[in-house]
């Protein structure tokens, strides 16, 4: 098949729109569109008036292909929320796109409920719930927050929050949408970013991230706070914490290194200048006699840019990439196959030819693509290929919402940093140590989650941890199933 990328995957991005008179369904579709990076399996609106039933379109496939102009006039309302998904394989399905929609069988009021992150105590959940006769329609984690909500003792939302956000466990950024209320909520240790902004002095928008919100023209007003819930109704914005305080914050390291786009804020940094300081860093703990700099694009870009300016080795671009490939399942034909990584790929010989070349990326997962990367660049005439990573070498599985792989699949897992370089063919091999990748974030400590590189789990996984093992040794099940949940199954 054709070579697909080693990095890896963000499950989901939000949007969520309280707008009274504005075409709310118009809003997250250019919301959404503008954080595809976060997903591109399925995507989906839902959209309320105030009065009855939700409107929802869901479907497979990028934003852009998944609704029409005839979908935005039908997502008619003054609240909307929408989603973008990322999935692993087994869970690449229609019946779990979101937003996702659940009854109160109280009052038969509709609920809808839009999720980036991933539960940790999915399983023992949706067991509680089929075990009091609710009927689960999807296997994604999100279906149990929508369904714990509906179903929370108590009468005000704040209650209801309190029930839900006790006990689910995990990683979670999300938009709630009642009949007449839009909610933000973030979960206590606040792995995942989300952020608002204002529209028009009357509106209120929800997104993932700022980028966002850009590109609606509004500026971000604020991040959702860890363990914060926003309500927004007619009466306007009041924020609550019914959460009980997390032990630590957790915010994801690897939205500062790949997942954020380079214009987005997180955690009150601008993404791009922290990945052009993660680049200086690396420049000073792997410093090599080198004629140029070279970023894996496009993640890597402002990361090469900073090892070079640090360095005093000129920047320049020494692979282009072709933007619009995308997962195929039309089997390639032989000479497809051995052209390899060159789908992706093109090198620029003029530029390389004849160089000691230094070649900067955000990560290496499993191994498979950079190999093909570096022998590209020599088979272009470089005469050297010194590979610097800006994260830590990944030797944990993430149960926070990223596919990553699986232990056993994890290269700096089972190889040494030495192994490593010899496997994926560079001259040497350089990873930013869990301090450097710290320090450039701007964050303490306290605040950040490096699990994946420390195996340091901010909550305990154990279980998690287990599920995975027992998968791993039935490699028919694992086939059929995909070993990370990744917010979805
Ligand atoms: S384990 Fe890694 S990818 Fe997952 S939340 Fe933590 S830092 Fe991010």
């Amino acid at each position: 098949m054709i070579p697909d990328s080693d990095n890896p995957r963000e499950a989901c991005g939000v949007f969520g729109v309280f707008a009274p008179g504005e075409d709310v369904a118009r809003l997250t579709f250019y919301g959404l569109y503008a954080l595809q990076h976060r997903g591109q399996e399925s995507a989906g609106i839902a959209s309320s008036n105030g009065l009855g039933d939700f409107i929802l379109r869901t479907g497979m496939g990028l934003v852009s292909q998944v609704f029409d102009e005839e979908d935005l006039a039908f997502l008619r309302g003054h609240i909307a929320i929408g989603h973008t998904r990322y999935s692993t394989a087994g869970g690449s399905l229609a019946c779990n796109a979101q937003p996702i929609v659940v009854r109160d069988p109280e009052t038969g009021e509709e609920i809808a409920l839009a999720h980036n992150g991933n539960l940790t105590n999915y399983e023992v959940l949706r067991d509680d719930l089929i075990a009091q006769g609710v009927e689960i329609r999807s296997n994604a984690d999100s279906e149990v927050m929508a369904h714990l909500l509906a179903l929370a003792p108590g009468k005000t939302w704040e209650e209801r929050f309190h029930y839900m956000m006790r006990r689910v466990e995990g990683a979670y950024s999300l938009v709630v949408m009642t009949r007449d209320k839009l909610f933000a909520v973030r979960d206590p240790m606040g792995v995942r970013p989300l952020c608002v902004g204002r529209l028009n002095g009357h509106g209120y928008v929800f997104a993932s991230e700022s980028c966002a919100l850009e590109h609606l023209g509004l500026e971000m007003e604020r991040e959702i706070r860890p363990g914060e819930v926003v309500q927004i109704d007619a009466s306007g914005a009041r924020s609550f914490f019914p959460a009980p305080e997390a032990r630590k914050g957790a915010a994801c390291t690897f939205e500062f290194t790949y997942f954020a786009r380079p214009d987005s804020k997180f955690m009150g940094e601008l993404i791009y200048p922290v990945r052009e300081e993660l680049g200086a860093a690396l420049a000073r703990e792997h410093a090599v006699d080198a004629d140029l700099v070279i970023g894996v694009p496009d993640s890597a870009i402002p990361a090469a840019i900073g090892y070079a300016r640090e360095s005093g080795i000129p920047y320049r671009e020494g692979l282009v990439k072709n933007r619009y490939v995308g997962r195929t399942f039309i089997q390639p034909d032989q000479r497809i196959r051995e052209a390899g990584v060159s789908l992706k790929f093109n090198a620029l010989g003029d530029v390389l030819r004849g160089k000691r070349v230094v070649l900067v990326d955000d990560s290496i997962v499993r191994g498979t693509t950079t190999p093909h990367v570096i022998s590209l660049i020599r088979k272009a005439g470089a005469t050297e290929v010194h590979m610097r990573v800006t994260t830590p070498p990944i030797a944990w599985p993430c149960f926070f919402g990223v596919d990553m792989a699986t232990r056993a699949e994890l290269i700096a897992a089972n190889k040494s940093v030495e192994e490593i370089r010899k496997h994926i063919g560079a001259d040497s091999l350089g990873y930013l140590s869990v301090e450097g990748l710290n320090r450039a974030t701007r964050q303490s400590e306290n605040n950040l989650c490096n699990a994946c590189f420390t195996g340091s789990y901010p909550i305990n996984v154990q279980m998690q941890m287990d599920r995975l093992e027992v998968k791993r040794r039935e490699p028919a099940l694992a086939g059929a199933e995909s070993l990370n949940r990744a917010g979805g199954p």
